[in-house]
């Protein structure tokens, strides 16, 4: 009934898996910038490809490695609306939950959702008219 209970908490790397990640990226940034790893100046992040409130894991395999300002950036862009949108597929918040609240009376069709569209890469994204960008 709650998803919830099956998230993981977040465990940081060891020193031999951020080792390992670093010679697997090659010293660079996941997130395709280009940009050397810089540990010492701006500071790297260990991200989870699919964050763990997505039901991503703790393993090696999902982690990788980002310079500071792309984890943020990453974080921001990509997980924030996507927790958000997969809270309200849980229930926990949204138009259904709050027709749930009102009664089944309410309930008639979900739709579709107008608000997004889906790209020719699988991902969804905000429509271009009502991109505040
Ligand atoms: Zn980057």
């Amino acid at each position: 009934m709650t998803p919830a209970a099956q998230i993981e908490k977040r465990r940081p790397l060891t020193r031999a898996e951020f080792g390992q990640l670093m010679i697997d990226q090659e010293g660079r940034c996941a997130c395709g910038c280009g940009e050397k790893l810089q540990p010492m100046t701006e500071g790297v992040i260990d991200e989870h490809l699919r964050a763990l409130a997505l039901l991503g894991t703790n393993a090696l395999e999902n982690r990788a490695l980002y310079r500071k300002p792309c984890a943020r950036k990453k974080t921001d862009e990509q997980d924030t609306p996507r927790i958000a949108k997969a809270k309200a597929q849980a229930g926990e918040t949204g138009q259904y939950a709050r027709r749930q609240k009102r009664g089944q009376g309410s309930i008639q069709s979900r739709g579709f959702d107008k608000t997004r569209t889906k790209r020719f890469d699988g991902s969804v994204v905000a429509r271009q008219s009502q991109e505040t960008r």
